[in-house]
């Protein structure tokens, strides 16, 4: 199926945000095995609207938009389509009682413009949205289908996957082909190392189409598989699955959405783990990325940002004399970090980060994106010296994830030595 992809508002042709809808929806396109013919970007402008759909649609079998579904003078997307077809324009009454039905709910003042947000031309089908108070459409015209979903981007991506997509599969059954999908998350190799590893691996004959998609740090590989039987078309994906895991076992995390929070999130949780972190260079961002999961105060006990000498020497007990001798970046600290900010907490595992997150702050020996990992056991703290490249943020980033591979990689391995 070929899809064409129009972004709508004033915004995105000022520069005043960067497109992220779009490349979320070709994303999302890719990822179902459909060609992405054009993507474009229009103003708020009902004669520019029109042109850029029928270019669109004269190039594909589905155009979707997004952006200008709201309920301000601006947001002319609905009204333009309509016009671009010669379509007048009908109330939903259902739409426009759940609208008023959340204006009463949150107490807020109803205005006469909010029943724009109800109004579709006549043919379209309401796409509801569950996030927020404009829904989105889909229209049928010319054997093709027009879709229309808000700008932003929590409620975009929310219809993308819970609308669109099901409605797309539905009216273009693609020759009763099945599809099964599967994403592999690895961290700790370049994109190009990933593809050289893979290089010999003959996707094309089990019928599995792969996709690289690098996620900084992370790197993602889409695997799509497509077959006249759904066994078959498992069974493929499972060998291609197979290969891969053979070549990059040890840079995987996960086979299939969760993140490496969610994965650390269960390997804690099952083996009754508790945790608590000492940061420096990383101010926080493991904790912060540990607490995205729902049920973190399971395991996580604490996080302390320990930035200064002064806090790491009066908190976590580092010896002043072992952060002059080797430095705060240094295995020593980072494992002294580890083991006090444990024995303060008394939980099962501290981790700590000491580095350097540049621009300024780097030597010939600790060179800028330098970092210090540690992990304390019960039975032993290890330690994991690396060498970054990034800006600051970037190398933040990477530091964090990181320390929460070599925390996911020691739960593995006490598991499997237990079991
Ligand atoms: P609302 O009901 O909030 O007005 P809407 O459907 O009318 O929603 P817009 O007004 O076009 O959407 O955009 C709402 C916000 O969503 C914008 O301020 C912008 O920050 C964001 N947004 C819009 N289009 C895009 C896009 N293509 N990519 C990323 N963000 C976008
Ligand atoms: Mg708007």
């Amino acid at each position: 199926m070929r899809i064409g992809i129009l972004t709508i508002g004033n915004e995105l042709m000022n520069g005043r945000i960067a497109d992220t809808n779009a490349s979320f929806i070709a994303r999302e396109a890719n990822q179902q095995g459909w060609s992405v013919e054009a993507i474009m970007s229009v103003g708020d402008d009902f004669a520019a609207i029109k042109n850029r759909l029928d270019y669109l649609l004269s190039m594909t079998d589905a155009v979707i938009c997004s952006g200008g579904l709201g309920p301000t003078s601006d947001d002319i997307t609905t009204a333009a389509i309509a016009e671009a077809f010669g379509l007048s324009l009908y109330t939903d009454e259902n739409v426009l009682s759940f609208i008023k039905d959340i204006f009463t709910k949150f107490n807020l003042r109803w205005v006469e413009n909010n029943a724009k947000q109800a109004m579709f031309p006549q043919g379209a089908e309401v796409i509801p949205n569950l996030r927020g108070t404009a829904p989105g459409f889909l229209l049928p015209v010319k054997k093709k289908l027009i879709f229309a979903i808000p700008g932003v981007p929590a409620e975009a991506k929310m219809m993308m996957t819970e609308g669109v997509i099901p409605a797309l599969r539905k009216h273009f059954p693609q020759n009763d082909q099945y599809a099964e999908k599967q994403t592999i998350k690895t961290f700790g190799l370049s994109e190009a190392a990933v593809d050289d590893r893979l290089k010999d691996i003959d996707f094309d004959s089990m019928g599995v189409s792969v996709g690289f998609y690098p996620v900084f740090p992370e790197n993602h590989i889409v695997l799509i598989a497509r077959s006249k039987t759904h066994d078959e078309a498992q069974d493929n994906l499972q060998k291609a699955q197979n290969e891969i895991s053979s070549r990059l076992q040890d840079y995987i995390f996960s086979y299939g959405e969760r993140t490496l929070e969610e994965v650390i999130a269960s390997l804690l949780t099952e083996n009754k783990l508790t945790i608590a972190v000492a940061e420096s260079c990383t101010g926080g961002l493991i904790t912060n990325r540990l607490t995205d999961v729902s049920g973190s105060s399971d395991y996580l006990e604490r996080g302390l940002v320990t930035y200064s000498n002064k806090a790491k020497i009066s908190m976590l007990g580092v010896p002043a004399e072992i952060i002059e001798k080797h430095g705060a970046v240094s295995e020593e600290t980072a494992r002294l970090m580890a083991e006090g900010v444990r024995k303060l907490a008394g939980t099962d595992l501290g981790l700590s980060s000491t580095g350097i997150a540049g621009p300024t702050g780097g030597s010939k020996e600790k060179p800028v994106g330098t970092v210090y990992l540690a992990l304390a056991g019960p039975q032993q703290t290890i330690c994991r010296h690396y060498s970054f490249r990034w800006d600051r943020k970037r190398n933040k980033e990477v530091f964090s994830e990181a320390a929460l591979f070599l925390l996911k990689n020691y739960c593995e391995t006490q598991i499997s030595k237990t079991k």
